[in-house]
C-alpha cells in the first residue's frame, strides 16, 4: 500500500515533474474514453462502421461527410469542463513545479484549466486546416457546416488537427515529449491503459526513481512504478496537491 504522504512530499520537494496522461484524466469531466466498458468502442452507434474505422485516415478520405458528423456527435462536446486532475496539474505548473504535460487526449481540457506547456500527442479539436491549401480554421467555422467542411479559399476538404488511425504521430512533438520525460525528476503517469504504442513506450525513457502511476485498473507497466496508486485520478491528484503551498 502506497503511503500518500510520501508521494505528496516527493511532489512538494520537486521542481521538475512531468505528467503523462490519457483518456482516464478526462472521464470525470464526462469525456468518453475509447476502451472502457462505456467508451466509444463499446458504445452502440447508428452506423455500420466501427469507431476505430470511422476515426481512420481512410474513412476520412472516403466518407468525409460521415467522418465530420461522427466527430461532432462523439468527440466535439459542448459544456465539458476541466476536473480536479486538470486543475491540480495546472496549479503545479503555476507553482513552478511541473515542467510539462504530455497527453493522449484531444479535448484541450488541460489548457482550459490553465496549463501552458501541453504536448498533445494526438492533436486537438480546436484547430482545423484545409487538406489542400493548408489554411487554418477554428471550431466556430466548422460548426457552421453540416457534414463535410470545405475551405472558403479553395473549396477543398477541411479536417481536424488530430492524428487518425493510419497516420503517424508528429515527430517533433514525440521528440519533445521524450526529452521532457528523459530529463524529468518525477514522472506521474495517470489515466492511461498504457497499451497503445508508441505512446505507451514513452515512459521507458524515464531514468529517475520516482515514477508514480495512478490508475483505476492495472496496466502492463505497473511493475515499473515506484509508487502505484489505484484510484480515480481526479480524486488522487487533488489529494496529492493538497497543502502544496504550506
Ligand atoms: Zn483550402
Amino acid at each position: 500500500m502506497v503511503n500518500l504522504d510520501e508521494v505528496r512530499q516527493i511532489i512538494k520537494d520537486s521542481n521538475n515533474i512531468v505528467f503523462f496522461g490519457g483518456a482516464g484524466v478526462s472521464t470525470a469531466s464526462g469525456v468518453p474514453d475509447f476502451r472502457s466498458a462505456t467508451g466509444l468502442y463499446n458504445r452502440e452507434n447508428n452506423s455500420k462502421y466501427s469507431p476505430e474505422y470511422m476515426l481512420s485516415h481512410e474513412f476520412f478520405v472516403d466518407h468525409p461527410d460521415e467522418f465530420m458528423t461522427y466527430c461532432k456527435e462523439n468527440l466535439i462536446l459542448d459544456g465539458v469542463k476541466p476536473n480536479k486532475a486538470h486543475k491540480a496539474l495546472a496549479k503545479l505548473e503555476e507553482r513552478g513545479k511541473l515542467k510539462g504535460i504530455i497527453t493522449q487526449n484531444i479535448d484541450s481540457l488541460h489548457q482550459e484549466a490553465g496549463s501552458k506547456n501541453v504536448v498533445e500527442l494526438h492533436g486537438n479539436l480546436r484547430d482545423y486546416y484545409c487538406t489542400s491549401c493548408g489554411k487554418a480554421f477554428d471550431l466556430d467555422y466548422v460548426k457552421g457546416f453540416d457534414g463535410e467542411v470545405t475551405c472558403d479559399r479553395c473549396g477543398s476538404l477541411i479536417r481536424p488537427d488530430i492524428v487518425l488511425y493510419g497516420e503517424s504521430l508528429n515527430q517533433d512533438k514525440l521528440s519533445y515529449a521524450i526529452n521532457l520525460i528523459a530529463s524529468a525528476d518525477v514522472l506521474i503517469v495517470g489515466g492511461t491503459s498504457l497499451v497503445v504504442y508508441p505512446a505507451a513506450g514513452l515512459i521507458d525513457f524515464y531514468r529517475g526513481n520516482k515514477l508514480i502511476v495512478i490508475n483505476m485498473y492495472p496496466t502492463p507497466k505497473d511493475k515499473m512504478a515506484d509508487f502505484l496508486i489505484q484510484g480515480d485520478i481526479s480524486k488522487v491528484m487533488d489529494e496529492l496537491v493538497e497543502g502544496i503551498d504550506e
